[in-house]
C-alpha cells in the first residue's frame, strides 16, 4: 500500500485509474527520428486534426456564447498557417528530432518571440500560441479533446489546473481531481466543489506521472491519494463509499424541504456557480437561487470580452432557468489567480493586492458599461440582481451606482425593457468594506461577504498558497468578528447580509451564522442539501457568538 498526503479540497472518495493530463508538456525528449518522413507526416495529421477540431470549437462556442467566444479559437487557427510558427518546426524536423521535439520547440520558441514584444497585444498572443502547441502535441500523442483520452472515468491529475482548463474538461471522463499544487481556495477547488467531484490537491511534486495508468482511491475528506490499499484499508474505504452513498440518498430526501431550523429561523440556501452548464446542479440540488455567478468565467471562456449580446444571453438562459428566483450575478472579477492576458493585464508583483475585480471595471469604463448593459436587459427576463466585487470604497459604490443609472437611462430612452429595481449589492471582501460597512449598507440593498478574499486580506494570507497551512485559518475569531461587524451594519440599515465564500457550506459554523443573523448562505451545489439537513436540526435561539471570543 502506498499512501500521498495532500489536501483535501472537495469531498468524496472515488476509485479509478489515474490520468495525467499534458504530459505531452513535460515529457517531450529531444529524441531524434529514424525516419524524418514519417514524422513530416505525423506533424501534418496532427496539424490537420487541430485545424478541425478548432474549427469545431469554433462552431460551438458561437453557437453557446457568441460570435467574441468562437474568435478565441479562429486565432488559434490563423497560427496553424504562420509560417514563423510551421517553418521553425519544418527546421527541427529537417535536422532530424521526432515531431513532438519539434513542435515543441518551435511552440517555446514563438511564444518567446512574441512575449518579447512591445505591443501588449502581441505578448499575449504569446499564450495562444502555447495553447495551440499543447494541442498539436496532444494530437500527436493521441491525447484526445478535453485533456481525457480514456473510454473509462478517470482520477484527473496534473501539476495544476488553470480555472479556465477546468471548465473545459470533459466532466462525465472525470471521477475525481488529484494535483501536485493549488489549495483549498483556488477556483479550482471551488469548481470541483461546484462539480461535485473530489479533489485532492497540493499533493507536491512526488506525485508525477509515473503514476499515470495506475489505479488509486481518492479520499477527499483526508486529502489522500491511495494505492494498493492493505485489506484493512479496503474495507474502510469500501465502507466509506457505502456511507457515501446513503448519505446521498439521505441528502435527495432533503430536496423541496424548507430551510429552516426547528425554531422557525429561515436562512436562504442558494448556490454559487461559474458557469451555464452549472445551473443543472443548481436545480438537481433544490438550491434556492443563486447567490454567486462568477461572470469572469464567460469572460476567460470568450478569451476576452464577451459582446454585450453574448453576455444578454446568457444571463438571461440562467435567470430563466432559475423561474424567478434570484439570480446575483457579480461583475467581472479578474485579476489575481484569474489571470487574463487578453485583457491586456500587466504582470504584477502583488496581483491579490493590485489591479483587479472592480478596479479593472472603474478602469476600463467601456467593458463596465457593456456588462451593465447585458445585466439591466437580463433583469426584464427573470430576478436578476448585480453585485459588485472587492469594494474597498465608498466613493467605489457611488461610481458603480452612477454606471447603473447611466445604463437605465440609456435602456428607457431606446425603450428597451429592464427592471428599475434590480437589487444592487456589494461584496464584502476587504477589512476595508467592513470598516466602512455602516456607511455602504446606506448605499445598496444587500452585502454578500466574500470569505475566501476576506481571510486572505484580513489575515494577510495568501488563499492560493497551498503551503501556509494553519496560517490560512477562514474559523479565526478576527474574520468571524468581521463578519458579524458587516451582518450588524447591514441589518442596522435594514439590507440583508449572506456569505457566498467558501466558510458559508461549513455546517460546523451554522450556529455562528445563526448567532450572527446571516441571512443567505450561497455555496456549491453539492453543499446545499447537507446544509439544509443540518439548519433543519438546529435551535437558532440556543446559538451564542463563542466562537467569536476564542
Ligand atoms: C470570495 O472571495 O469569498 C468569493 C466568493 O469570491 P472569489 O472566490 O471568486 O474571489
Ligand atoms: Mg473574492
Amino acid at each position: 500500500m502506498k499512501i500521498l498526503q495532500g489536501q483535501g479540497v472537495s469531498k468524496g472518495v472515488e476509485h479509478g485509474p489515474i490520468y495525467f493530463c499534458r504530459r505531452s508538456q513535460t515529457l517531450i525528449q529531444p529524441d531524434k527520428a529514424d525516419d524524418p518522413r514519417f514524422q513530416g507526416e505525423r506533424l501534418d495529421r496532427a496539424m490537420e486534426q487541430a485545424a478541425q477540431q478548432l474549427g469545431q470549437m469554433a462552431e460551438l462556442a458561437r453557437a453557446q456564447a457568441g460570435d467574441s467566444a468562437a474568435q478565441l479559437f479562429e486565432t488559434h487557427a490563423m497560427f496553424l498557417e504562420d509560417e514563423d510558427y510551421t517553418g521553425a518546426m519544418e527546421e527541427l524536423l529537417a535536422e532530424g528530432y521526432c515531431a513532438e521535439y519539434a513542435v515543441d520547440q518551435a511552440g517555446e520558441q514563438f511564444s518567446a518571440m512574441l512575449a518579447a514584444m512591445d505591443d501588449p497585444y502581441m505578448q499575449a498572443r504569446a499564450g495562444d500560441v502555447k495553447d495551440v502547441t499543447g494541442r498539436i502535441l496532444n494530437n500527436l500523442m493521441g491525447v484526445v479533446e478535453g485533456g481525457i483520452d480514456s473510454q473509462v472515468p478517470v482520477i484527473l491529475a496534473a501539476a495544476d489546473l488553470a480555472p479556465s482548463e477546468t471548465i473545459q474538461l470533459d466532466k462525465s471522463k472525470i471521477l475525481a481531481i488529484a494535483t501536485q499544487g493549488g489549495s483549498g481556495n483556488s477556483h479550482t477547488a471551488i469548481l470541483a466543489r461546484t462539480m461535485g467531484i473530489p479533489a485532492v490537491c497540493g499533493l507536491g511534486a512526488s506525485f508525477n506521472e509515473s503514476y499515470h495508468g495506475k489505479q488509486a482511491y481518492i479520499v477527499g475528506e483526508t486529502g489522500q491519494v491511495i494505492f494498493d490499499p492493505d485489506q484493512e484499508t479496503l474495507q474502510s474505504l469500501k465502507a466509506r463509499q457505502a456511507q457515501q452513498a446513503q448519505r446521498r440518498a439521505l441528502m435527495r430526501s432533503m430536496a423541496g424541504r424548507e430551510d429552516v431550523t426547528l425554531d422557525g429561523r429561515k436562512i436562504k440556501l442558494c448556490c454559487n456557480i461559474g458557469s451555464l452548464e452549472d445551473v443543472d446542479a443548481v436545480l438537481a440540488n433544490d438550491g434556492q437561487g443563486i447567490g454567486l455567478f462568477r461572470s469572469e468565467f464567460l469572460y476567460l471562456a470568450a478569451g476576452g470580452c464577451p459582446s454585450e449580446e453574448d453576455q444578454f444571453q446568457a444571463y438571461k438562459r440562467v435567470a430563466l432557468a432559475m423561474k424567478g428566483k434570484r439570480v446575483i450575478v457579480r461583475t467581472l472579477d479578474i485579476g489575481a489567480d484569474k489571470q487574463a492576458g487578453r485583457f491586456h493585464l500587466n504582470r504584477e508583483e502583488n496581483p491579490a493586492l493590485g489591479l483587479r475585480a472592480i478596479r479593472i471595471c472603474l478602469n476600463h469604463p467601456e467593458v463596465f458599461h457593456t456588462q451593465l448593459r447585458a445585466l439591466y436587459r437580463a433583469s426584464a427576463c427573470g430576478k436578476i440582481a448585480i453585485m459588485f466585487p472587492m469594494i474597498a470604497s465608498v466613493w467605489e459604490v457611488k461610481e458603480c451606482r452612477r454606471a447603473c443609472q447611466r445604463v437605465m437611462d440609456e435602456l428607457t430612452a431606446e425603450g428597451i425593457p429592464f427592471n428599475p429595481d434590480t437589487e444592487i449589492g456589494i461584496m464584502i471582501e476587504t477589512p476595508a468594506a467592513v470598516f466602512m460597512a455602516p456607511e455602504l449598507a446606506r448605499l445598496v440593498d444587500f452585502f454578500s461577504v466574500g470569505t475566501n478574499d476576506l481571510t486572505q486580506y484580513t489575515l494577510a494570507c495568501d488563499r492560493h498558497r497551498s503551503d501556509l497551512g494553519k496560517f490560512f485559518d477562514p474559523h479565526h475569531p478576527a474574520v468571524l468578528r468581521a463578519l458579524k461587524m458587516a451582518a450588524d451594519a447591514a441589518h442596522e440599515a435594514g439590507i440583508w447580509i449572506g456569505i457566498c465564500g467558501e466558510l458559508g457550506a461549513d455546517p460546523n459554523l451554522l450556529p455562528i451564522f445563526l448567532a450572527i443573523g446571516i441571512d443567505e448562505l450561497s455555496v456549491a451545489p453539492s453543499a446545499v442539501l447537507p446544509l439544509r439537513a443540518a439548519l433543519r436540526k438546529s435551535i437558532a435561539n440556543r446559538c451564542t457568538l463563542d466562537l467569536l471570543m476564542s
